[in-house]
């Protein structure tokens, strides 16, 4: 079967809302939402992990294994197909590629340089039991970078495995600025490892500000390996003095930081972005 005939299909069951009371969306999903409203969170922004609902149906090319569990849907470019390749090619050493079928391959695991722990978690993936459906979410407001979504079968529901989707917005890595380290730490590719460590490890995200959380924590590890700035902080801030001026913007920013080995001074990059174009603001926010 060629991709473009790739038999999913999958609808947003429930969007996320935004809690009038925050300065930013939290977009994880029911739980936190209720566990956190009524809290006033300054300035802080949750990025991705919404534990929301969709529905796949139609996937027969599941059950064989000859067939990948992280599989794209056909709406997924190959443009942007071969950018999360490039990148992940890049973090893991494997030489990564999309098959003809849109399932995610390691044709060479021999690993040249990268993160082994990015390599561990890929292998886990596709040796797991899961299916995850990769969808092209550009310029949705509702998607800051990448989330991901568990999924319900619409037949045979009792016998199929846990299905998740990943919705990753590659239009929000072109409004990136900032430091060029920490650029190369928070792209695609970072995006859809730390997606895939929730669905794998089921790591969670932090809900306090000043830390980056398990799943960020795992995803560091990969990080180090690859001599690249850690994340230091879950959340996105805004830029101080720089929320809007004339111009309709809002800027928001996210810490990394590396060590020295020889002076073991930390040093700290930042990326940046306008979330009036990223998304994520909450409406009362954006509006101000
Ligand atoms: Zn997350």
């Amino acid at each position: 079967m060629t991709s473009s005939a790739l038999p999913l299909s999958a609808e947003v069951a429930n969007e996320p809302t935004h809690p009038a009371d925050f300065a930013g969306p939290i977009i994880e999903g029911d739980e936190v939402r209720r566990k956190t409203q009524g809290r006033v969170v300054s300035a802080l922004i949750r990025i991705s992990f919404f534990c929301g609902t969709v529905v796949v149906c139609q996937l027969p090319l599941l059950g064989s294994e000859s067939h990948s569990p992280i599989i794209c849907r056909e709406q997924l470019s190959v443009a942007r197909r071969e950018m999360l390749v490039d990148r992940l090619r890049t973090i893991t050493g494997f030489e990564v590629t999309f098959d003809e079928n849109g399932g995610l391959r390691v044709t060479s695991a021999a690993g040249r340089g990268g993160s082994q722990t990015a390599r561990n978690l890929i292998a886990t993936a596709l040796n797991g039991k899961k299916v995850i459906v990769l969808e092209d979410a550009s310029d949705r407001q509702d998607v800051v970078f990448s989330r991901v979504v568990s999924a319900e079968w619409k037949h045979h529901a009792s016998n199929m495995p846990p299905a998740f989707v990943v919705l990753i917005d590659f239009a929000d890595f072109d409004h990136l600025l900032g430091d060029r380290e920490a650029l190369k730490a928070f792209d695609v590719g970072w995006a859809f490892l730390h997606e895939l460590e929730h669905v794998v490890n089921e790591s969670a995200d932090t809900q306090e500000a000043n830390q980056p959380g398990e799943c960020e924590d795992h995803i560091n590890l990969m990080r180090n390996e690859c001599g690249l700035p850690l994340r230091a902080d879950y959340f996105y801030t805004f830029v101080p003095y720089a929320q809007r001026g004339t111009f309709r913007t809002r800027f928001v920013r996210l810490a990394f930081e590396q060590k020295n080995a020889t002076t073991n001074k930390g040093r700290r990059y930042w990326v940046m972005w306008d979330a009036t174009l990223v998304g994520g603001l909450a409406p009362e926010i954006a509006a101000k």
